[in-house]
């Protein structure tokens, strides 16, 4: 695990990562793609956390890279599970994808034909109990700001850690090698709109599903930037 804050950590999962955030237990942010649950389990335990204290999971969106895990999780340690309700009502019935487009560019066709192709568009269905909307505030380390930022997946949500400085960014965009845009979705247009609403709240460091920290002064201004 990556400790970004004091209460946040980035646990990496190969292609994708998944992130904890400790207050009033544990709450896992994005599961990985399914069978990753004794890997997260066993890197909260290197660190001295017990598994069983996650008591909610919050998912960016429905893909199965964020959400493989989802009922594993929730039914081992009896977990709330928080999604945007545009994607919640796919994740109840085990619907993980809908259609999307691939970015342009050589890159991302050999991410989509490496990673993303055998992933498919199915997880085991999973109750969502919190179903998020823009704007809602999750009282948890000060406040959790929901963020929809649709256009990757209809349901997205960015979350902003208000008292740390810290943007979830999900997949609206991703940072594996400098920030770049996702390498599919839904509708681009909007998600490079979602990209810019991010981006115009107040934080200096962001996460991402896929890539590294980006750690600046100004990493909304860096994003707004680049995708300007
Ligand atoms: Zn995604
Ligand atoms: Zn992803």
């Amino acid at each position: 695990m990556k400790q970004i804050t004091n209460r946040l950590h980035q646990i990496s999962l190969g292609a994708v990562n998944a992130f904890v955030l400790k207050d009033d237990g544990l709450t896992l942010i994005d599961t990985g793609l399914p069978g990753s649950t004794d890997k997260i389990f066993k890197a909260l335990q290197k660190e001295g956390k017990n598994p069983s204290d996650i008591k909610r999971i919050i998912l960016t969106h429905l893909h199965t890279d964020h959400a493989g895990n989802a009922a594993d999780i929730k039914r081992r340690v009896n977990a709330r599970v928080y999604a945007h309700q545009l994607d919640a009502q796919l994740l109840e019935k085990g619907i993980s994808s809908r259609p999307m487009t691939l970015t342009p560019g050589l890159t991302n066709r050999f991410i989509y034909q490496l990673f993303i192709k055998s992933a498919g568009d199915s997880v085991q269905p999973v109750a969502v109990e919190e179903q998020l909307t823009d704007n809602d505030v999750i009282p948890l380390a000060g406040g959790i700001r929901v963020i929809h930022t649709p256009g990757h997946s209809a349901g997205h949500v960015a979350l902003l850690l208000q008292s740390e400085g810290v943007l979830i960014a999900g997949d609206i965009c991703a940072h594996v090698v400098g920030l770049a845009y996702s390498t599919l979705y839904e509708d681009i247009t909007v998600g490079k709109q979602s990209i810019l609403k991010a981006a115009g709240f107040s934080f200096d460091k962001a996460v991402f599903g896929h890539g590294h920290l980006l750690h600046d002064e100004a990493a909304n201004r860096k994003m707004a930037a680049k995708f300007s």
